[in-house]
């Protein structure tokens, strides 16, 4: 996340997007989770009681507190936890600050968190939280309060051993600074050093790990490396188009910069841009930084989301929201391959579409691993007293992402399925094995 964007300095001015590719009403992402699930679950003949155990979280909580704005009024914040999973590990899953949070769309992130977690041999299960309010529209002083007053009211329900937040959209390593301060003022002072690892994604002098600020971007550039080895495909000289240049898509557009890789289009809330020369993504980072957005950044064109989508291009990395890409962006889409920084871009409709006209897509729960697999990094540093050098993780991370995109494509080639039925296969085969080994209690 950004801060706060100051009153506009348009240059270029640019439209709001219209809004997603279904309305929000008709879109359930949690059953289109639930829908990819029952599908790997045939592939694979999952156990049919381990399918019922994780077709729903095993708790959701809701928290209402109050929180005193800057004005002197008092506002009442909802709060949400949804712990889907824990079998492997305690839960782990980010929080998201956006207007539109619900719990639905919690319940989808917390469930793909345990395929994640699963996918990349973790030892953790899937959780993941949000409050609906959209932090742009408060000071920083407000955000800060609200962060902590969530932090206090989930109390108990998160620790370092049981369920550990991290950042997701709206979110960041500031907020990660705040969550663990306050949880460790509501610990023990004897138990303030040990409680570091409660959140990750944190500050480098305050725990964090070096590397997980472009961890997500970083993991996407070694699906994606693997999938141009595999085609021959010269990614040098290649263009691509991004939506969402926030943590996710805009450390994607720098890291593939680097590789020759121009990118074209960016589009976020505030509109879409296009440049034929191809975005400078170091000064669109720090412009972002900046102003909260890309819009009025000068060095583009204002075009329509439809515009957007249907730029040519070798490379689409949706890295924004869930719910983009239906059928009829699917249809405009001219990349070669989806990069799926988001969590749920694609709808399923999306991608029968995208499939069927040949476009290759590297799954969410596969391409955006690379997050959860730095947090993990990270906990182990801040359990064992240490710091890891940035080559070590950039190191660990690589050797992770290749070897698990190598299972996935294999799974997909042995067993003719799409990588994203063949990374929840993986997922869940794991998952189930331990489940068969340790029984369900009593
Ligand atoms: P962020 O808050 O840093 O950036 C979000 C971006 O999405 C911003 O550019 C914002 O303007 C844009 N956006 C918001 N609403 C939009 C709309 N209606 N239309 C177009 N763009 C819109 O968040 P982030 O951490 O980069 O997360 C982005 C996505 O990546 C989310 O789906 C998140 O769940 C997923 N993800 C994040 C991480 C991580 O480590 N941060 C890890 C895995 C997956």
């Amino acid at each position: 996340m950004s801060s706060k964007a100051p009153p506009s300095q348009t240059t270029v001015p640019t439209p709001a997007p219209s809004a997603r590719s279904l309305p929000a009403a008709e879109y359930d992402f949690f059953k289109v989770v639930q829908g990819y699930l029952d599908q790997a679950a045939k592939v694979i003949n999952l156990a049919p009681h381990v399918a019922t155990i994780l077709s729903q979280p095993k708790n959701e909580i809701i928290v209402n507190f109050p929180v005193k704005m800057d004005n002197g009024e008092v506002r009442l914040f909802k709060g949400y936890r949804v712990q889907h999973n824990n079998l492997l590990g305690p839960f782990k899953g980010g929080i998201r600050y956006a207007a539109m949070v619900t719990l639905d769309e919690v319940k989808a992130l917390a469930t793909m968190m345990t395929w994640k977690g699963s996918l990349m041999g973790l030892p953790y299960g899937g959780g993941k939280g949000g409050i609906k309010f959209d932090p742009r529209s408060v000071s920083p002083g407000e955000l800060q309060r609200i962060t902590r007053r969530f932090t206090h009211a989930l109390g108990e329900n998160i620790g370092p051993e049981y369920d550990i937040p991290a950042p997701d959209m709206g979110t960041n390593s500031q907020t990660m600074a705040w969550m663990m301060d306050t949880y460790s003022n509501m610990v023990g002072s004897n138990q303030k050093q040990s409680v570091k690892g409660v959140v990750t994604g944190k500050p480098v002098a305050s725990g964090g790990t070096l590397g997980r600020t472009k961890a997500t971007g970083q993991g996407m550039v070694h699906c994606l490396t693997e999938w141009a080895k595999d085609r021959g495909f010269s990614l040098e000289g290649s263009t691509m188009i991004v939506q969402g240049f926030g943590n996710v898509g805009s450390h994607f557009g720098v890291l593939l910069s680097k590789l020759g890789v121009s990118t074209i289009a960016v589009g976020d809330h505030s509109g879409y841009l296009y440049n034929p020369e191809g975005f400078n993504a170091h000064k669109l980072q720090d412009y972002v930084a900046q102003h909260g957005s890309i819009g009025g950044y000068p060095g583009g064109k204002s075009i329509s989301r439809e515009e957007f989508w249907a730029m040519k291009c070798d490379i689409c990395a949706p890295s924004a929201l869930e719910n983009q890409i239906g059928a009829s962006e699917a249809q405009a889409i001219q990349a070669k391959v989806i990069v799926e920084g988001a969590n749920g871009p694609t709808t399923p409709e999306g991608e029968r579409v995208l499939l069927e006209r040949g476009v290759d897509i590297l799954p969410d729960v596969l391409a955006n691993s690379g997050g959860v697999t730095v947090s993990y990094y990270e906990w182990v540093q801040n359990k064992r007293s240490e710091s890891w050098s940035l080559e070590e993780v950039d190191e660990r991370l690589e050797k992770a992402m290749k070897r698990v995109y190598r299972d996935v494509d294999n799974f997909s080639r042995q067993h003719k399925v799409d990588r994203r039925i063949a990374s929840y296969a993986l997922a869940l085969q794991r998952i189930e094995s331990v489940y068969k080994e340790r029984e369900i209690f009593p």
